[in-house]
């Protein structure tokens, strides 16, 4: 007779099943159908993804050139974080893929986005030691209307492989930002400072800042600079993606 564990163990997979019949999940990067269901990304991009490697700014970690040790934004700006890193670069794929997450109901991407953060990001987390993981935080509205928020279901995947908690009550976006395109730094910042809001204690931890793409830097540099000046002991920040630099 089997036990109760191993015929829950196979209703669970004849669910899975069923529901990899109704809606087949596909691969984050070339959308093609997943033929195994263990699988979170296909054969043939298995093999072809590559995380970024080579010289890499020190502070925030975009690609730079080999004599280079900061990138030009933080040459200029150096963001109020200790330090960050992201994962791929963001390319035509990789901005397909987050498209494809964000607005196309491919949810399930977040699976690969958060294991991929996992395995290129743990020697980092290791050196790190946060004590938090904290998604960036959407406007209400917006995440109504979306139906979730993009970085915690990676930050909640990273959680699964890390066992470092996850905390979406520390910050909280009062309000959508306006058009960030037609501004310059400063007034981007300016843009981002009232938006965001420190609503729980952050005193004496370390902190991790989960996004999905790391493009100027202004989010993350305003949301350290807040989580420190309320007693945050370090603010780091993993991205699935990172833009080059300028
Ligand atoms: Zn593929
Ligand atoms: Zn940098």
């Amino acid at each position: 007779m089997r036990s109760s564990r191993s015929v829950t163990a196979l209703l669970a997979q004849g669910y899975r099943n069923f529901l990899d019949l109704l809606y087949p999940r596909r691969c984050p990067l070339c959308h093609r159908i997943l033929r195994e269901h263990h699988e979170l990304i296909c054969p043939d991009c298995a093999r072809d993804i590559r995380p970024i490697s080579g010289p890499r700014c020190y502070k925030c970690g975009k690609p730079v050139l080999e004599e280079e040790e900061y990138c030009r934004d933080c040459q200029s700006h150096p963001g109020a974080f200790d330090q960050g890193r992201g994962i791929f670069l963001y390319d035509d794929r990789m901005k397909y893929s987050i498209m494809k997450y964000k607005y196309f109901g491919c949810r399930e991407y977040s699976r690969f986005y958060g294991k991929a953060m996992y395995l290129y990001g743990r020697d980092l987390l290791a050196l790190w030691q946060p004590q938090m993981i904290v998604p960036v935080p959407l406007y209400w509205r917006k995440q109504k209307i979306r139906g979730f928020n993009q970085a915690e279901l990676m930050a909640r995947e990273l959680s699964r492989y890390t066992g470092i908690p996850v905390n979406t009550r520390l910050l909280k976006k009062n309000h959508a930002t306006r058009s960030q395109k037609k501004l310059d730094a400063a007034g981007r910042k300016q843009n981002l400072r009232e938006a965001f809001q420190v609503v729980g204690n952050p005193a004496g931890k370390s902190i991790l800042l989960i996004d999905d793409v790391y493009t100027t830097g202004s989010t993350m540099d305003v949301l350290a600079r807040a989580l420190l000046g309320k007693g945050a002991s370090h603010v780091f920040f993993l991205t699935l993606c990172i833009g080059r630099n300028r």
